[in-house]
């Protein structure tokens, strides 16, 4: 059989040359004349040489003579970067592997090629990605290290080789993680302080050994490290150790900056309260006498008496709406106003409005009106509040009125709202006064007029109506007159009911008429309070009263003579009316007495705990003589309940 030497040898993969000892080729296969660019013919039968750059033909000569004496097996020029010369003199990377051959005519060499171009230039991408890799991750601040799954390092970046590896004797790569935190540690690289060295090993090693989250520990020069490993798909663990000291500073900070904070707003709040029952106290005896002074029957004062009276009561009046104004505004601004929302019944509400703003609309010589549909549905709201802003633009719509003018309050049902309109014929507005009338203190020019106003009315409608979902808005012409309204959302539940209770009217009070005889006994502690009580309960003949100056005096008469009715201050010595109250509750025989609570502190959390406290109703200071005086009746006259 004669073997196709030809074709085989043509088609091998690599390059086959095969020359004599003095380097005449012999033989060359396709591969190597397509890798050379030369014919068969030019190769065959010339020197070895024409293959070999250049540069290196005259030691190449050399190098095959030397060769063809040891003759073995071998890859040739190992550790040299080998290249081959085109025929168009391009040279190009190859890898040569030499065989000798004993042949009748002598000892012949084979030289297998392989063009090595791709392999080369995939090295160098290889490289320089590499290189890419080392620098980014050197240039990251943080430390960096990656461990094999040997737990040896195999990268580490300066930062990581400073804070972990500046004491170990020679390189850092190659070692196991446990000997690297050992000589971290040994190095006085962290802080002992707060956890022995032993502690800090043991909880770093546990760590490592399962990383989740972070770990944080100290410098010995008291900076704060944050430690993140992870375990990589190659069951290594790649380590990244932050310096988050500007952080935790920052954070701290913060707190202590959030702490300053709430004390600050805890001492506003105190500030208000306290605010608010020191300028309560004396405005308590300035208006209770000056209204006791005014209906006066026994000595009745004289018109001119009764004008200057007015000043009095008027002056004080608007010094107690700047107070609760004021206070209200701040309480709303501090976020510390809540709001209980529920269904109201929108007539109610107004009729209660209308009521109370008559006798002022009476003064100015105003008919108020209203406009309502039949059965107008009912809103969500807080109910106090909404009435609050009604109260607010109707008493605006009086104040900026025009005598034997009309205020009208208008109900308009809309798909998903109800808009209350309060409609005046007044002054108006200056159109280039209008923008600012929601802000605090802007009185759109009535600061110079004899308009008494503190210009938070407004500002203080808005922001409620805002918390209850609704908006506010208003139209106005100058010298024509001003439309105030407000949209609240509609109640969406049509069955449940009417929350408002009805008002009815009471005949002639048995407390006036001197019928029965009702014990009431008063705790307080200022002298010019129980000098105003007495003088009020004189105009109740049935009415008779005792007083003691605080809390635990109070409770002795109290249970000696169990009266009809108490009424107790807050604010007393010693124990508070709050104690005071919470003790008769707890007495069978005083359980039932009805208390009325009166305080110069007027914040709504007062009246809740006042509630919760037991009282039965809870008045706050200056006390109005109506309202005391209906709280009496309706409390005297009904029996107690078990
Ligand atoms: P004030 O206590 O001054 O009445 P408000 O906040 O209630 O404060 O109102 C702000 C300003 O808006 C008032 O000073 C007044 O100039 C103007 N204003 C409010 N309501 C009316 C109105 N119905 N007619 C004319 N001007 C009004």
């Amino acid at each position: 059989m004669t073997l196709p030497f030809r074709e085989l040898v043509d088609s091998a993969p690599d390059g086959l040359i095969v020359c004599d000892q003095t380097g005449t080729i012999l033989l060359v296969n396709a591969e190597a004349l397509r890798m050379f660019g030369y014919a068969r013919d030019e190769l065959v039968g010339s020197s070895i040489d024409v293959l070999v750059p250049a540069g290196i033909r005259p030691r190449h000569h050399q190098h095959v003579a030397s060769f063809v004496r040891s003759s073995r097996l071998r890859p040739m020029g190992s550790g040299l970067d080998l290249h081959g010369c085109r025929k168009d003199g391009t040279e190009f990377p190859v890898e040569i592997s030499l065989s000798p051959i004993e042949s009748a005519t002598g000892m012949m060499v084979t030289a297998g090629i392989r063009d090595i171009t791709e392999r080369r230039a995939l090295e160098r991408e290889t490289r320089r990605a590499n290189a890419y890799l080392t620098s980014a991750v050197d240039a990251v601040q943080e430390a960096f290290a990656l461990f094999d799954e040997q737990d040896r390092v195999v990268m580490v970046n300066s930062a990581g080789r400073q804070l972990l590896g500046s004491r170990l004797g020679g390189s850092i790569i190659g070692q196991t993680f446990a000997t690297v935190l050992d000589g971290a540690l040994t190095a006085g690289a962290f802080d002992f302080s707060d956890e022995s060295r032993e502690a800090l090993l043991r909880r770093w090693l546990a760590y490592h050994a399962a990383p989740s989250g972070t770990l944080d520990v100290r410098t010995g020069t008291g900076r704060y490290l944050r430690v993140t490993e992870r375990k990589t798909a190659e069951q290594g663990t790649v380590a990244m150790i932050a310096d988050v000291t500007e952080d935790i500073q920052h954070a701290a900070e913060l707190s202590a900056a959030r702490v300053a904070a709430e004390a600050a707003s805890a001492a506003k709040s105190e500030f208000l309260s306290s605010m608010s029952h020191e300028l309560r106290t004396p405005l308590n005896s300035i208006l209770g006498f000056a209204q006791l002074l005014e209906r006066d029957r026994k000595n009745p004062l004289d018109p001119r008496q009764i004008e200057r009276l007015q000043y009095v009561l008027r002056g004080g009046e608007h010094l107690l709406k700047l107070i609760d104004d004021v206070l209200d505004l701040a309480k709303i601004e501090a976020g510390g106003v809540t709001i209980s929302i529920e269904p109201v019944g929108l007539s109610e509400v107004l009729g209660e409005v209308v009521h109370t703003l008559e006798p002022l609309a009476a003064r100015a010589q105003i008919r108020i009106a209203t406009q309502q549909p039949t059965a107008p549905p009912q809103i969500t709201a807080d109910r106090t509040r909404l009435a609050q802003i009604l109260m607010n633009f109707g008493s605006n719509a009086i104040k900026y009125g025009r005598p034997g003018g009309a205020l009208v309050f208008r109900v308009e049902p809309k798909p998903r709202t109800v808009r209350v309109t309060v409609i005046d014929d007044g002054i108006g507005i200056p159109e280039h006064k209008r923008d600012k009338i929601f802000e605090p203190f802007q009185r759109a020019g009535q600061e110079a007029g004899p308009i008494e106003g503190t210009g938070i009315g407004l500002t203080i409608s808005k922001r409620l109506a805002e918390m209850m979902e609704g908006t506010v808005g208003f139209k106005s012409s100058e010298g024509v007159g001003s439309e105030f309204w407000i949209e609240i959302p509609v109640h969406r539940d049509e069955t449940s009911e009417p929350s408002a209770t009805v008002v009815t009217d009471r005949g002639p009070s048995l407390l006036t008429t001197g019928a029965a005889h009702h014990l009431v006994i008063y705790v307080e502690d200022n002298p010019s309070n129980i000098a105003f009580m007495r003088d009020l309960m004189e105009e109740l003949p049935s009415v008779e009263l005792m007083t003691a100056p605080n809390a635990e005096l109070g409770l002795e008469l109290i249970r000696a003579h169990l009266p009809k009715l108490v009424i107790m201050d807050i604010n007393l010595p010693g124990m508070s009316g709050f104690e005071a109250v919470e003790r008769l509750r707890t007495w069978p025989e005083t359980r039932a007495i009805p208390v009325i609570g009166l305080s110069a502190a007027a914040l709504p959390k007062d009246s809740l705990r006042a509630k919760e406290a037991g009282f039965e109703r809870y008045l706050t200071k200056p006390v109005k003589v109506a309202e005391l005086t209906r709280a009496l009746e309706e409390l005297l006259e009904t029996p107690p309940q078990a």
